[in-house]
């Protein structure tokens, strides 16, 4: 699928949101992306964690990771199409953590996976898990990067798509300032 095939599909499909919302960075925008408009279709997910497989394959992971909730799903999918396992880190008084018996094996080759990437505050803790496992990350693939290229990982990224949508600090947000009501999307929020 090609970027703006992929753009079109989420603006076609309300997965962009707009309005004023607290997002789990503990940042302002007026934008959210749904991933789950996107997760709902599993074929539409597995062409998208095709591309993701197929960017990394060279690098052999031994093991592809995720965090909950759309990091469970994308990190199955990419597995199966590599032929490899797939784990999972979830949230424990809000930290990841990584439950269920789950471990990486010291120098295994180590596949990070996400949906939405917007300051990379979870991936950056879900890097330090790995590492901290001995875990050797080969490559870092996303399904959207909304920082506009801010995001830097030192480690080879691979994001489909990239977006460029502001954020702000509550303190500067000009939609605050106009009063708009704050919606809370993601982690933080209720469902
Ligand atoms: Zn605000």
């Amino acid at each position: 699928m090609k970027n703006n095939a992929f753009e079109n599909y989420l603006k076609d499909t309300g997965a962009i949101l707009k309005g004023h919302f607290l997002l789990t960075s503990g940042l302002h925008s007026d934008t959210y992306i749904e991933k789950f408009r996107v997760l709902e279709y599993p074929l539409l997910t597995e062409k998208l964690c095709k591309a993701i497989a197929e960017h990394f394959q060279e690098t052999k992971p031994h093991l592809v990771v995720g965090a909950a909730t759309g990091g469970v799903i994308i990190s199955h999918v990419v597995a199966r199409l590599l032929t490899c396992r797939s784990i999972f880190a979830e949230r424990e008084n809000d930290r990841l953590t990584f439950r269920r018996g789950f471990k990486i094996n010291p120098k295994e080759r180590v596949l990070i996976v996400d949906d939405v990437l917007t300051t990379g505050s979870s991936l950056y803790e879900l890097i330090d898990l790995v590492v901290k496992q001995e875990g050797m990350i080969v490559g870092i693939g996303v399904f959207i990067d909304r920082s506009g290229g801010r995001a830097n990982f030192g480690i080879p990224y691979f994001p489909l798509l990239k977006l460029d949508i502001p954020v702000y600090r509550p303190e500067e947000c000009p939609l605050c300032k106009q009063n708009v009501p704050l919606e809370v999307r993601g982690r933080t929020g209720k469902r």
